[in-house]
């Protein structure tokens, strides 16, 4: 079987919607590219960025809580997530979030110079340089993230021995992959372990896999399952399908495919216009498009 190529999307717990879509969109520069609500608990919005382009790889996405209910982050959950952005433009983009009065500070934690600092709700990102140069130096997609894990050991196993990452030469004490795709995602687990995590606002929910198709999925849940892990059914996600597990990390891992896509419900010109509801919330609609709070967009 193929080994992961890249990460499908990053999904975070966050807090006012329009704060939410103010940094991604206008600190960042991400777009908007879906409006949804959260098919598991459909009075919370779920809110997708991607590029402009809506290129696999690039997409983060939000469940923005209105209820002050912040997270404590600690293991079992993914830590900060990096960007990367054009070669050559890491100072300019520095420049560009102190600007922002954002608190950056430059470490080497993905083993280059990363600018470390944190969104509107606390979430810990980053920015590292990618290899190659643009005409602009908009982020052009994850560079990767950092996994809290319980068990350094028992993540490594099912990142290296079952979805193939290659383990990198890094002087830290962390440990460092990356996935065999073009895209080379870059995952570091941080040794030692922290205290447990708490989800809640400015913490991460899960981080997402990307497989091409149903037929890959199910193989991978067959391959997972007979790994000794305990793996969901297959969820259909609109504009993906998907499965689940915790592994043994308490890292929740979810694999997802590529098709059909964003632009299943939307032209491609105009994702992220509308609120975009499943057939099964399609006759609630007026409900909650009074509960939600109106973005400005
Ligand atoms: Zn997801």
């Amino acid at each position: 079987m193929e080994p992961i190529k890249r990460i499908h999307h990053i999904t975070a717990i966050v807090g006012d919607p329009n704060e939410n879509l103010k940094f991604y969109r206008d600190v960042l520069g991400l777009r908007l590219i879906k409006q949804t609500v959260n098919f598991d608990d459909p009075g919370v919005y779920h809110l997708y960025f991607g590029d402009h382009n809506d290129t696999p790889g690039t997409v983060i996405t939000f469940f923005p809580w209105t209820n002050d209910n912040y997270g404590r982050k600690g293991s079992g959950q993914v830590g900060r997530i990096a960007f990367r952005v054009p070669k050559g433009s890491l100072d300019s983009w520095k420049e560009h979030l102190i600007a922002q009065d954002l608190e950056v500070e430059t470490t080497q934690l993905f083993g280059k110079s990363t600018l470390e600092f944190d969104d509107i709700h606390g979430l810990e990102l980053a920015i590292v340089e990618g290899e190659e140069t643009a005409e602009n130096n908009e982020i052009v997609g994850f560079h990767g993230s950092v996994l809290l894990s319980r068990n350094p050991a028992g993540t490594k196993k099912i990142l290296t021995d079952l979805m193939g990452l290659t383990e990198l030469e890094v002087e830290d004490q962390n440990d460092h992959f990356e996935t065999v795709g073009e895209e080379k995602h870059h995952i570091i687990t941080e040794i030692p372990p922290q205290p447990r995590g708490r989800f809640g606002i400015g913490t991460v929910h899960h981080i997402a896999w990307s497989v091409p198709n149903m037929e890959v999925l199910k193989a991978w849940q067959d391959k997972l399952m007979g790994s000794g892990f305990g793996v969901t059914a297959v969820r259909d996600r609109n504009y993906f399908n998907s499965i689940y597990l915790s592994e043994k990390g308490n890292v929740v891992f979810e694999f997802a495919t590529d098709d059909p896509g964003f632009d299943v419900d939307e032209d491609k010109d105009s994702l992220g216009a509308a609120l975009k509801l499943p057939e099964q919330y399609e006759h609630r609609r007026e409900e909650y498009e009074t509960l939600l709070p109106k973005l400005d967009i």
